[in-house]
């Protein structure tokens, strides 16, 4: 195994992060904040946020069963994916491998950051091979990309699969577990001590409601935690967003009703879609959405647009021919859908 010296970037091993006002003096009470350059004047907006969040920090820890020093915030996960690659990848040298179809913010990042995306097509159900992944690695892959369960497809990816490359590659593997509140397989999150090189990611904006307020997280070893302060935005989490963080926390059983609720939902309108003759098939899922393949996704798109009802065309993403993916919104959404496709 590589150790994290030899896979971080070596200007970033070397870079000398931004020392914020708040990073050094650290305390929450003073007679008077005059080193930040701030306005004494529109209380508590004017102040800028506690960079590394640690209130915050301490709540998610609790619920997340981490500790806080393996724990990183960011801007929604999208902000953790891309500093995965300002991190550990060299542009125009290194490369990433990853499933195929997957969360397309991964290659727009890699295209971003001009680093060579390698995607491997999963199987025609959607199930990982770890040798097909570790067969397109080479002495220059620094990031494998799972992600369980996997969108656009709903389904979790198996678990000795995952361990397999777990335990053979020796670069960093990153699992985003965006969707695994809606899931009853055992989380990755919690390895995060066995396995120094995994990265986990979860987010606010599924299972918890709170897409809006842009918080992701990235569960790791400290030392690969660290990377990642050095390397964020000073203040990447605004005031507003941390303690409306911290409000929704607050009620994790709200959120375990909603997951219950979705589930239900999804259940059964899956199976009242697969009774539709449109539908060709619908693909097992472990999220709060799922694929179905249809006779013509295009004019069911179009169709279903002409009706203000929105879903995700994804005919034409890899494996994904003629495929909608339909998220579970609530009872009355779900029986409009419904009603309109039996229509049709
Ligand atoms: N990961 C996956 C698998 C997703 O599907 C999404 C959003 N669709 C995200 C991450 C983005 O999450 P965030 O809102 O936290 O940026």
């Amino acid at each position: 195994m590589k150790t994290l010296e030899q896979l971080v970037r070596p200007n970033i091993e070397k870079l000398t992060p931004y020392s914020c006002a708040r990073d050094e003096y650290k305390g929450e009470k003073a007679k008077a904040f005059l080193d930040a350059n701030e306005n004494p004047y529109n209380t508590p907006w004017n102040r800028y946020p506690d960079p590394l969040q640690h209130k915050l920090k301490k709540k998610v820890a609790r619920i997340k069963g981490v500790r806080p020093e393996n724990i990183f915030l960011g801007n929604g996960s999208d902000e953790a994916i891309d500093l995965a690659y300002r991190i550990f990848c060299r542009p125009q040298i290194d490369n990433v491998v990853a499933i195929e179809p997957t969360y397309g913010m991964y290659k727009v990042c890699a295209d971003i950051n001009d680093v060579e995306y390698r995607a491997v097509p999963l199987d025609e159900n959607f199930c990982l091979s770890a040798d097909k992944l570790l067969a397109a690695c080479d002495k220059n892959t620094k990031l494998i990309w799972l992600c369980s369960p996997n969108n656009p497809t709903g389904n979790h990816l198996d678990a000795a699969e995952i361990e397999r490359i777990l335990q053979s590659f020796d670069g960093i593997v990153v699992i985003d577990e965006a969707y695994s509140d809606f899931s009853s397989h055992p989380v990755f999150r919690l390895q995060i001590d066995r396995y120094p090189h995994l990265i986990v990611f979860n987010t606010m904006s599924k299972a918890w409601g709170g897409a809006s307020i842009r918080l992701g997280m990235a569960f790791a070893d400290k030392a690969i935690i660290d990377l990642y302060n050095k390397v964020k935005y000073p203040y990447n989490i605004g005031l507003p967003t941390q303690e409306k963080a911290l409000e929704i926390l607050n009620d994790p059983f709200e959120v375990d009703k909603w997951i219950r609720l979705l589930i239900q939902e999804r259940n059964s309108l899956m199976s009242a879609l697969s009774e539709l003759s449109i539908c060709e098939k619908i693909y097992p899922t472990d999220a709060n959405f799922f694929l179905i393949k249809v006779s013509d996704a295009q004019a069911i798109y179009d169709y279903l647009l002409k009706r203000e009802i929105i879903v995700r065309n994804r005919t034409r993403v890899a494996l994904c021919y003629n495929c909608l993916r339909i998220t579970v919104g609530t009872k009355s959404e779900n029986s409009a859908l419904l009603a309109a496709l039996r229509q049709y």
